[in-house]
């Protein structure tokens, strides 16, 4: 019967059409017999039917409110299925509450750049774990840009600075960005001398694996009042800062400008004129928001009203207030973050947005909401991060060639007395009969270890390579574009 159909198809519509047929039939079943092509009109009648120029503006759809053609899904974000593209901004809500929950982690955003720069704005308490469930090495980590110092916003640098040195931050330090505070020792840079002794014991400690500049921290502390002043203009990537009425001297706000595309992230604070200025026309311009529903969310919540309300009043914006300033910068997309993402919260909040701004609006939130920015094209997912995910191999950059591992700067001898080493037990008394594996007391080599690449294998170039391989790729496309 096969035979048939072959001699048959192959007679009517050619050879090329007739194996089509035939892979058809032998995979799927019975493909239906060749028909007479309908009339171009039929065709193009049913195929715009509905859609009479191609993309119609229906009801509430905006302008370039749309999904990039290389996205995997319009819906939804998997980890490590899709590259930055040379010209694309990518933003993931690593955190997204001001109370943190086993659903929702302390604010915190990453943004990824088509040029491979990574940086975070805001690290929250719990959200190194997004961060890794989002397919990001610590390691890939480097600018840390804290808008103030509640410790809401920047919970999650400790357990960075420790764990991403240890899975190889060995090459490039950490560097924190920061306000300034009204005195000394209000200001990012005290925040971090007191962190290097609250970590004191755990540096020691991990000193015993190679670290190279993993301890050498760095702190940019700015004049919180410099407002408009440029904190990082490095690869065409410029952060500017502005100070924010948040209770206390030191909050700011940021704007990220790179390849003619902008985002912002306010941090906390109350609607405020100075904003203006700095975020005007900004296309993504993400801020937080607190809806007036304090009765109800002291119920739920467990806040006691009036706490809620002179917090609200004297530290955050009100979601009408997030409206107002949007239509005044007009941005391409506003987003609100730092909330608690419940039903009873998400209408009210739209609802009093919507008082003022009418344009294109998301929640940054729950975590992992992924924005894909492009210059003629903004798209928002939600991201699927797994709950228990495997944390991707450490990053490194193999331009000169080499995998360079830094000798450990202590072994254990140094840190630790020889009672309770000498008391660990025997391995022949634990390790079954028959099974002993080679145990490695000792760091092996007494030197930096340097593998040229060709002697590393395949499986780690590989995966240790990765996000290098794709910005070099990326930063030709760039360059290329450039030279044009
Ligand atoms: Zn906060
Ligand atoms: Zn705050």
């Amino acid at each position: 019967m096969l035979q048939d159909r072959w001699k048959k198809s192959a007679k009517s519509i050619g050879a090329l059409a007739a194996a089509a047929t035939f892979l058809a039939t032998s995979a799927f079943g019975e493909a239906p017999p060749v028909q007479e092509p309908s009339s171009q009109e039929d065709i193009k009648a049913a195929l715009t039917g509905g859609v009479p120029m191609g993309r119609w503006k229906e009801g509430l759809t905006f302008e370039g409110i749309s999904p990039q053609p290389w996205l995997q899904s319009a819906a939804n974000w998997f980890p490590r299925t899709e590259d930055v593209q040379p010209n694309e901004m990518r933003i993931i809500f690593m955190g997204s509450a001001p109370f943190i929950r086993p659903g929702q982690m302390n604010t915190a955003i990453l943004v990824e750049l088509g040029n491979g720069k990574i940086f975070m704005f805001d690290i929250g308490e719990g959200s190194p774990a997004n961060i890794i469930a989002s397919g990001y090495a610590l390691n890939e980590i480097t600018d840390v840009f804290i808008t103030h110092l509640h410790v809401d916003h920047f919970g999650g640098l400790p357990y960075l600075w420790m764990f991403g040195t240890w899975a190889g931050g060995w090459h490039e330090q950490l560097t924190v960005h920061g306000p300034s505070g009204r005195t000394k020792e209000y200001g990012t840079a005290t925040m971090v001398e007191g962190m290097k002794m609250m970590t004191g014991w755990h540096r020691d400690a991990f000193s015993v694996f190679p670290v190279g500049k993993g301890w050498d921290i760095e702190v940019n502390e700015f004049d919180f009042r410099d407002n408009g002043g440029v904190i990082y203009d490095e690869d065409g990537v410029k952060v500017t800062h502005w100070q924010r009425s948040h209770a206390k001297d030191g909050a700011s706000g940021y704007r990220m400008d790179w390849n003619g595309m902008c985002f912002i992230w306010t941090g906390d604070g109350r609607p405020n004129m100075i904003d203006i200025p700095f975020a005007k026309g900004c296309d993504v311009f993400v801020t937080e928001q607190q809806q007036e529903i304090i009765e109800i969310s002291s119920g739920v919540q467990g806040v006691p009203p009036f706490l809620g309300r002179y917090t609200v009043d004297t530290h955050h914006t009100p979601s009408y207030a997030a409206g107002y300033i949007a239509n005044l910068v007009q941005p391409r997309l506003l987003m609100n973050t730092h909330m608690s993402y419940d039903p009873y919260q998400i209408e009210e909040t739209v609802a009093e947005i919507r008082e003022h701004w009418k344009g294109p609006y998301h929640f940054g939130a729950p975590d992992g909401i992924v924005v894909n920015v492009t210059k003629d094209q903004i798209w928002v997912r939600e991201g699927i991060l797994p709950d228990y995910p495997n944390s991707r191999a450490p990053q490194f950059d193999f331009s000169n060639g080499q995998l360079i591992v830094p000798k450990p700067p202590h072994r254990r001898e140094d840190i630790q007395e020889p009672y309770v080493r000498d008391m660990e037990i025997d391995p022949k008394l634990y390790y079954p009969e028959g099974y002993h594996p080679e145990l490695l007391t000792e760091w092996p080599v007494d030197d930096d270890l340097v593998v040229p690449l060709d002697a590393l294998p395949e499986n780690l170039k590989e995966s240790m390579g990765a996000a290098w391989r794709n910005r070099e790729a990326n930063r030709k496309v760039l360059e290329e574009q450039g030279d044009n």
